[in-house]
């Protein structure tokens, strides 16, 4: 007998590990379904018994099941543009930064995602931007909204390392008078683009869909635990949070209602990742975010690094993305140096290596538990054994990490020396995956 859609829907929205809270089971279900504690596992859950019609509809763009790399990137660029195993259909690579300093300024680096944005919305291209901002009620919270004027989108700049589940808004976004942009991570955007391809009346309006790089998503728990390390245990006195305050790559701020201030270098809040690390981050095969017209990270790389001020790297990959993008550089409204695909790899060769060696491994290892994994329509290549047992025990590491009892030794240690700690172990990982070689990675 056929496994019914609600069951297998609940399957997902009930493991941490494949449930990427992309938000779309929420946005479809007519608020059937929602997001239950929010500032806990930040999971969806049924409110009514489900329709099987409407759990059919919702499964079939869930991207927590998986989504079919090879086909997507088909629908969406028809077979146009050059193909990298790592990084998926691009047109353009290289580094790139807004030359309108108060952008630049405002964004996580380069302030580009951001730029293209309100450029999209003067030249009368759309009338509104998916955008991640905080919360007005609950500040220690994101939240997606609909930007409909530049100072809109500037508020909702920078990178949100929180959970998020952007497509929660595609009920906005059906009832949107206008054309749009869209903003969201891997998973989120996954989902957005099978909704197109069912030509989905809810999605009919997003006519550009851009999104950050994406290493990994942390848990609340992870802001908490940091407060608890300045001896601050109510996480509802905080007025404002911020991921990437100040000069590039910026720092964690938070800002308490008593106006103390705490503030932890972007690199040395890093440590918070294997604690607090949310799973199904480390399924995701995605680094660069393959489905979206124009992606962008950080230039990570220390010719740039030491400069400050912010560079991003920028993925152009369709056909409208790219000319947007070409147009904003020819009429200085960026500055681009192109790079090679090598190049621009060695800048994220540990981001490429957790995504996309790491995480097929990863994904073995959970078969080999009996447990249900994400399917993506490819194999992976074959690895050496060391990166097995490099992986087997990072897993580990991961495993120890996230336990209670670490997380509560880590309260105990100032936030600064475990950053320095962890700030050393992600340069040695740079440095030891620097050659990574480009082929025989993943196989359709
Ligand atoms: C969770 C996460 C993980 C990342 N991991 C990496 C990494 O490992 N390596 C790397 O090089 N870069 C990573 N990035 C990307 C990087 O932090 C910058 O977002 C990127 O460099 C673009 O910078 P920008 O100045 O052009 O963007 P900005 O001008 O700051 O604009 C960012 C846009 O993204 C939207 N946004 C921010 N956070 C989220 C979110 N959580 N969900 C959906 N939309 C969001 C904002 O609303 C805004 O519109 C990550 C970003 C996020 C959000």
């Amino acid at each position: 007998m056929s496994v019914k859609s609600s069951e297998k829907l609940l399957r997902i929205m009930r493991d941490t590990a494949l449930c990427n809270r992309c938000g779309s089971c929420a946005g479809l279900s007519e608020g059937q379904i929602v997001f239950a504690d929010r500032e806990g596992k930040y999971l969806p859950v049924i409110n009514h018994a489900l329709d099987e019609d409407l759990a059919e509809r919702i499964y079939q763009v869930c991207s927590g099941k998986g989504v079919d790399f090879p086909l997507l990137n088909r629908y969406i660029f028809a077979d146009e543009g050059h193909f990298h195993p790592y990084m998926g259909t691009y047109r353009q690579i290289g580094i790139a930064w807004s030359n309108h300093p108060e952008i630049r300024r405002a964004g996580s680096s380069g302030g580009i995602l951001s730029h293209l944005l309100i450029y999209l919305l003067e030249k009368k291209e759309v009338d509104g931007v998916v955008v991640l901002g905080m919360s007005k009620e609950k500040p220690w919270l994101n939240k997606p909204f609909i930007a409909t004027t530049p100072e809109e989108i500037l508020s909702a700049a920078q990178s949100k390392y929180t959970i998020s589940s952007v497509n929660e808004i595609l009920p906005q976004i059906a009832r949107f008078q206008g054309k749009l942009a869209y903003t969201g991570l891997p998973g989120q955007v996954q989902s957005i683009r099978l909704l197109q391809q069912r030509q989905h009346p809810f999605v009919r309006n997003v006519r550009y869909v851009v999104g950050p790089f994406y290493g990994n998503i942390l848990h609340f728990s992870s802001i908490v635990s940091l407060l608890k390390s300045y001896s601050v245990t109510d996480y509802r006195s905080i007025r404002k949070l911020e991921f990437r305050s100040g000069e590039w790559p910026g720092a964690t701020r938070i800002e308490l209602d008593s106006g103390k201030v705490i503030q932890l270098k972007k690199f040395h809040a890093n440590y918070l990742i294997p604690f607090h690390i949310c799973k199904s981050s480390l399924y995701c095969i995605d680094f660069t975010n393959e489905f979206t017209d124009l992606s962008g990270g950080d230039a990570w790389a220390p010719a740039y690094e030491e400069r400050g001020k912010g560079f991003s790297l920028i993925i152009t990959r369709s056909v409208p993305g790219d000319a947007i993008f070409r147009e904003m550089v020819e009429k200085n409204e960026i500055s681009f140096i192109p790079l090679s695909p090598e190049e621009a790899i060695r800048m994220h060769s540990h981001g490429y290596d957790f995504k996309k060696r790491g995480a097929f491994i990863r994904i073995q290892f959970r078969k080999w538990m009996g447990r249900k994994v994400p399917e993506y329509g490819l194999q992976s290549g074959r690895f050496p054994v060391s990166r097995w047992i490099m992986e087997a025990v990072i897993s580990l590491l991961f495993f120890i990490l996230s336990s209670r009892p670490a997380r509560w030794l880590s309260e105990k240690i100032p936030p600064e020396s475990l950053g320095r700690v962890f700030e050393a172990a992600r340069t040695f990982w740079k440095k030891s995956t620097a050659g990574i070689k480009k082929r025989k990675l993943i196989q359709p």
